[in-house]
């Protein structure tokens, strides 16, 4: 070590230099047997995943998410934070491990049945993994003896591994036994002040699904095991879906049967009109819990006039994963994935010819444009991938390219290497072939 060394390494920026990812380098076995059909227990997005290399198997309702599957995951949870953040929301992340003691307290220990994984520690202590945490936020809000009213409302979320022992696991990431949730607890002064909360996360829910480009309907809900009085479900329109939904051909009703007194056939609100039928997958769940857990745990915050009171509770879930695999459900065709703009791993891939064709004097072309698509577009940077299968011949390669979504493939042919060179653009979204000429192709990305 030396000085010398010192000053080169203070120096050295902190971004780390980008090295262009390669098609075969990126690891994304294919897990999809020929002939493969997996009965009722699969479904589009779970083969095309499993196809795509995107997941790996592993024990019921579990998954490997591979590198491709985890960047699309990640874009999800960041543009997941922005929406909560914006609406005042704090991230936390919870013990995983929860104690039986206060899932007792609650009442739920035995509610919760056999859907949750329980276990013991070395001195017989009863625990389970955490299905949900109303129990553990509640607890951490009560251990809490100088809450203010100025501190309310209070958001507090995360985005982390739940566990239920679903009776069937079934359709990949839509029903997993570990999932990633993201789920928000509420802390309001009134009842009042509780109820704009929850308006306030089912708009940025509203949001969220919009950004996504995801069709979706909010519908009344049941509250179920989390129990409270009111409760909404963000549901996208799919017959893959395992809930049955309700709308009035006459008003603006809509709701999960679950919910719904099935003996009537007209609609409950209008009285009047007829309810149709049509299958969902839940993507979202909103409760207002009023003090259901906070006077059980006494969850308290001190008042304008000093004095403590029991706090007004709500709690909003978002299935992740379930989302992710939801818009490959709803967005892709049978043979090729389709993903919302915002969640492709990557956007742009690029084709260099083929090894040994006439035009293989282009290849260094397809190299410098993948490189500098990501230094005049920062937003780019890491999201431009060089297919240099290039033993493969460009069908085969284009065809693996619709297979994974690419919002945008480039080819790198003929034309490139004329005197104005032009790029072969393939777009995903409108099916369109352009030949563009770089800064063209960097002004339409
Ligand atoms: P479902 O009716 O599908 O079993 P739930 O009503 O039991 O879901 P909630 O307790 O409302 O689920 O959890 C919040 C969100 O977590 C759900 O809206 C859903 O998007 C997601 N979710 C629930 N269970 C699973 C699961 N087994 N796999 C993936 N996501 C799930
Ligand atoms: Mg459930
Ligand atoms: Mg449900
Ligand atoms: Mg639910």
């Amino acid at each position: 070590f030396s000085a010398e060394n010192a000053s080169v390494n203070i120096q050295s920026p902190s971004k780390p230099c980008m090295s262009i990812p390669k098609v075969s380098r990126i690891f994304q076995p294919s897990n999809l047997r020929e002939g493969y059909e997996g009965g009722d227990m699969t479904c589009r997005s779970q083969r095309l995943m499993l196809q795509a290399g995107l997941i790996h198997p592993s024990n019921p309702g579990c998954f490997y998410y591979l590198p491709t599957a985890l960047r699309s995951l990640e874009k999800l949870v960041r543009i997941i934070d922005e929406e909560m953040q914006a609406i005042g929301g704090q991230k936390v992340d919870m013990p995983a491990l929860c104690a039986a003691e206060l899932w007792r307290r609650s009442g739920r220990w035995e509610l919760m049945g056999k859907e949750m994984f329980r276990l013991q520690d070395r001195h017989d202590i009863e625990y389970c993994l955490g299905p949900t945490h109303e129990e553990a936020v509640t607890e951490l809000l009560a251990s809490q003896s100088t809450l203010s009213y100025r501190q309310l409302p209070l958001l507090l979320y995360q985005v982390t591994r739940k566990f239920r022992d679903e009776q069937k696991p079934k359709f990949g990431l839509l029903r997993g036994r570990e999932f990633y949730m993201k789920d928000m607890y509420s802390f309001d002064i009134s009842e009042e002040a509780a109820q704009q909360t929850y308006e306030s996360v089912c708009h940025a829910y509203g949001r969220l699904f919009n950004r996504l480009g995801l069709r979706w309907v909010q519908v009344q809900a049941d509250t179920g095991k989390i129990g409270g009085t009111l409760s909404h479900e963000f549901q996208l329109p799919a017959d893959v879906g395992e809930d049955r939904l309700l709308f009035c051909n006459n008003c603006t009703f809509s709701a999960n049967v679950e919910t719904v007194n099935t003996e009537e056939t007209n609609c409950p609100q209008c009285h009047t009109g007829t309810l149709n039928e049509s299958k969902g997958i839940e993507v979202g769940h909103t409760f207002y819990l009023g003090t259901k857990y906070s006077e059980v745990f006494n969850a308290m915050f001190i008042n304008s006039q000093n004095k403590p009171m029991v706090a007004e509770m709500g709690c909003f879930g978002l299935g992740v994963t379930r989302i992710l695999a939801a818009s490959v459900e709803v967005l892709s065709t049978e043979d090729a994935i389709r993903w919302p703009g915002l969640l492709a791993p990557y956007q742009v891939c690029i084709q260099p010819p083929k090894k040994g064709s006439k035009t293989h004097s282009a290849t260094h072309l397809a190299e410098e444009l993948a490189q500098s698509l990501g230094d005049c577009l920062p937003n780019l940077r890491g999201e431009v991938v060089l297919d240099d299968r290039t033993q493969l011949t460009i069908g085969k390669r284009l065809k693996d390219a619709s297979r994974l979504g690419y919002p945008y493939v480039v080819v790198v042919g003929q034309k490139a290497m004329e005197e104005q060179p032009l790029f072969e653009v393939l777009c995903q979204g409108t099916g369109e072939t352009m030949f563009l000429s770089k800064e063209a192709l960097v002004d339409l990305l």
